[in-house]
Formats: C-alpha cells, sequence, structure tokens
C-alpha cells in the first residue's frame, strides 16, 4: 500500500492520528495547516527503502515543498538533508538542525550575497545553474579563502509529461546548462581556483507519474560522466533532484519501487554517491488544508460553497489547474454537486467546479487533501488576508508550529514623510 493513514476518519469524525480536526479547529481556528508526523515519516521511509539496493546515497528534502521548521526537524530525524533554493530556505535548514555538508543549493537566480551566505555556512554542494554563477562562485570563494564544492545542473532537453509550468529539464528551460555546452562549461569552471567541481545534476520537473523521461534523462547524464571522466574530472557525486508525483485522487502514488529499481539498473556502474532530492512525495499527502464553509449560496447549475480557504492560501488549482479532494470533517454519507470556491476577489480562486463532495452546510468544517507540500510554503497575503497558522499533530497531541499572522504583521507599512506631513498640515 503506498498510501498510509495520517488522516482517518474515526467515530463518524476526521481525525490526524489521534486529534479530531475538530478540536484543532476550536483551539486555533480555520484555515489551519495540519500535519501528520506519521505521514511524513512513513513517506520518507518508503523512499529510502525504494532506494536500498543504491549502496551510496544521500537524500535532500527539497525545502521549498515544506519549510516548517517542524516539518524539516522530523525529516531531519529520518537522516534527510536538505535540497534549497535561497538564502532563506538556508537559514531555515540550518534553524532545524540540517548538517551544512549535507545541504544542496540550486536555485538560477542566486545573488552574490546568497553565494557568500552559502560559503560562509559551509553548503556542501552548490548546483550550478549557469557558467557566470561558477565564475562569481569561486570569485567568492577566493576572496574568503575557502573551497566551494560544486555541481554543474545539466539539462538533458527531456520533457518530464508533467504540467507545463512545473517542466524544468527542456530546452527552452531556464535551469541548468544545455547538454551541448555542459562538456566545455565543465571543463573551464573545474580550471577555476576556489571551486572544486565534483560533480553533476539533473533535475527535469515535479509531479512525474512516468519513469520513462527521468530514464532517459538519468541516462543522458550517465553518458555525460563517462564523458568528463575521460577528459580527467574526478566526478563524485551525482544529484537525479526529485520529481517523483503523488496521486492526488485515490489512485496509486508515483511507483517509488520501480523507481529505485530502474535508479538501480542505470546508474549500477557509475560508482558515485546518488544525490536525491525529493519535495512532493514526501510531504504531500502528510497535510490537510483545515477550512470552516462560510456560506452555500444558489449558483446557475449548482450551488457555490463558498470556504474560509483562499487561493492565498492553497495556490495549486488556481496556477496549475491543481485538484485536491475536498472532504467533510463530519460527513454524513450524503453528497451534493457544487463549486468549491474562496474568498479572494478572483475567479481562479476555486477547488473545485460542478464536483461531487460530501454535502456540507454553512459552519461545517472541511478539509482539501493532500496539501502538505506546495501548500503553506506557497501562501500569499493577497486580498490582505492572514497566512493560515499550521499544526503539528503526531499521536494524540499537537502543537501549533506556525502562528496565524495577520497581513498588517507580515508586511509593516511605513507612510513617506510628505504624505504624512500633508495629514498633519491638513489636520492643523
Ligand atoms: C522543486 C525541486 C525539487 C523537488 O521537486 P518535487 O517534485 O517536489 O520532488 C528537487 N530539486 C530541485 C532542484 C527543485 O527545484
Amino acid at each position: 500500500m503506498s498510501r498510509d493513514t495520517g488522516f482517518v476518519l474515526r467515530g463518524g469524525a476526521l481525525h490526524a492520528e489521534g486529534v479530531a480536526l475538530g478540536r484543532i479547529a476550536q483551539a486555533v481556528g480555520t484555515p489551519t495547516y495540519v500535519y501528520s508526523t506519521g505521514a511524513l515519516r512513513a513517506a520518507a521511509r518508503r523512499f529510502r527503502e525504494a532506494l536500498a539496493p543504491i549502496p551510496r546515497k544521500s537524500l535532500a528534502f527539497a525545502v521549498k515543498a515544506n519549510p516548517s521548521l517542524a516539518v524539516l526537524s522530523v525529516l531531519r530525524g529520518e537522516g534527510f538533508g536538505a535540497d534549497i533554493v535561497s538564502g532563506g530556505e538556508l537559514t531555515a535548514a540550518l534553524a532545524a538542525g540540517m548538517a551544512a555538508e549535507d545541504i544542496v543549493y540550486s536555485g538560477v537566480g542566486k545573488t552574490p550575497e546568497e553565494l557568500a551566505q552559502a560559503l560562509r555556512a559551509g553548503v556542501g554542494h552548490v548546483n550550478l545553474e549557469g557558467e557566470r554563477e561558477g565564475d562569481a562562485l569561486a570569485a567568492t570563494a577566493v576572496r574568503m579563502g575557502v573551497e566551494a564544492t560544486a555541481m554543474l545542473r545539466i539539462n538533458p532537453d527531456v520533457d518530464a509529461g508533467t504540467h507545463a509550468k512545473i517542466t524544468t529539464g527542456t530546452s527552452d528551460s531556464k535551469f541548468g546548462v544545455a547538454f551541448a555546452d555542459a562538456i566545455g562549461i565543465f571543463d573551464r569552471l573545474a580550471r577555476r581556483p576556489g571551486l572544486t567541481l565534483h560533480g553533476v545534476a539533473v533535475h527535469i520537473g515535479s509531479q512525474i507519474m512516468d519513469l520513462k523521461p527521468l530514464e532517459t534523462a538519468y541516462r543522458r547524464i550517465g553518458e555525460l560522466v563517462a564523458a568528463l571522466r575521460a577528459r580527467g574530472h574526478v566526478i563524485t557525486h551525482v544529484d537525479l533532484g526529485g520529481g517523483l508525483g503523488v496521486d492526488y485522487h485515490d489512485g496509486p502514488d508515483g511507483d517509488v519501487a520501480a523507481y529505485g529499481e530502474m535508479v538501480a539498473r542505470v546508474t549500477h556502474d557509475w560508482d558515485v554517491t546518488l544525490m536525491f532530492e525529493p519535495g512532493r512525495y514526501i510531504a504531500a499527502h502528510a497535510g490537510v488544508l483545515l477550512t470552516r464553509v462560510l456560506w452555500v449560496k444558489p449558483g446557475e447549475e449548482c450551488p457555490f460553497v463558498v470556504i474560509d480557504a483562499g487561493m492565498n492560501d492553497l495556490a495549486r488549482p488556481a496556477l496549475y489547474d491543481a485538484w485536491h479532494e475536498f472532504a467533510a470533517v463530519a460527513p454524513n454519507g450524503a453528497t451534493m454537486r457544487a463549486h468549491v470556491v474562496g474568498p479572494v476577489c478572483e475567479s481562479s480562486d476555486r477547488f473545485a467546479k460542478g464536483r461531487l463532495i460530501d454535502r456540507v452546510r454553512e459552519g461545517d468544517l472541511a478539509v482539501l487533501r493532500d496539501a502538505g507540500a506546495y501548500g503553506a510554503s506557497m501562501a500569499s497575503c493577497y486580498n490582505s488576508r492572514a497566512l493560515a497558522a499550521e499544526v503539528m499533530v503526531e499521536g494524540d497531541r499537537f502543537a501549533v508550529i506556525a502562528p496565524r499572522i495577520d497581513a498588517a504583521a507580515i508586511r509593516p507599512q511605513s507612510m513617506p514623510d510628505w504624505l504624512e506631513a500633508r495629514r498633519l498640515g491638513h489636520a492643523a
């Protein structure tokens, strides 16, 4: 069974492990993200177990999927490091107790300050996304009197077969360096003082269910490693990225066991430490967005269920037409066809269109399922809405791991002095 049981119906009420979601709503309010520690751990272990045939490996959780310190800390306990894409995520990973050498720093737009921050922290692997970035990292390392350890991210020109907005490995994508340019760039960067280039990296996209494109990309990387070694380069690491998808309905997730077998088969003679950067696969099922029904109002074809969570809290449906299952916290067996929408003043603020859902009434609690990855991490204060609270559950206890924060507190405002003066002048 690929799905675990972090969220279960017990006595007619949906629980996160041993805690009734109604209890959390009462204590913390809504909308609130609720994470199951057990579900996180189970997914982390499934992933690791699937890679059992691979002798030398390191696992790094993609922090952008869920940067909560409590989540990172649980995953650190499961032996995961961190894949980060900003200085802010570096700070989060270190605060969660990740060792700097277990951190991989990806991202196409690292600033000079962020490169220096990474070197100061002693980040284990900086994944370079372009030659100029490599030049800058080397120069910064020399200036600081340290040696940067880095890998070159390759764009293998493989279509991951996923949503266009989460495809990252085709030739028109901004990520990595073109396969055809990789050897030349590697040759030049490897000669740079201050830079130890110890491997190559690839990440072709997210929510990938078909392993074929991943296999194609990995085979290309294998050829590149052989070509680089033939030129005298010492390659000790290959980062295979993340991207394995999950099922957002009731079906099976991306086949992690088949993934492990495929990787073992393709890489058996590479003689490197393989690195993996799963995000969604680890966290998606481990979270729900707990929400309350505000209004049920008539619509032309079916009613609108207006909930207190919006696209600012969970952006994936508006961004990618993503599907999140909507379920009542206390289902009574009846169903209704409805549009499920949020309060934000945008037509794209819609979670379900004419969908058959549990019958709900005003005031009822409900959840949007599988919101543990790319949920809270993508939230904004659009419409001057608060950032949702986040709660972690373990067994029969729960804790607020991030409080609800008003927009005004997140973005303190100040008045230009001329406006202030005019107001004062007016009053005088
Ligand atoms: C986003 C990202 C990941 C994680 O992707 P998932 O689909 O969540 O597994 C891994 N590596 C890099 C470089 C990324 O940008």
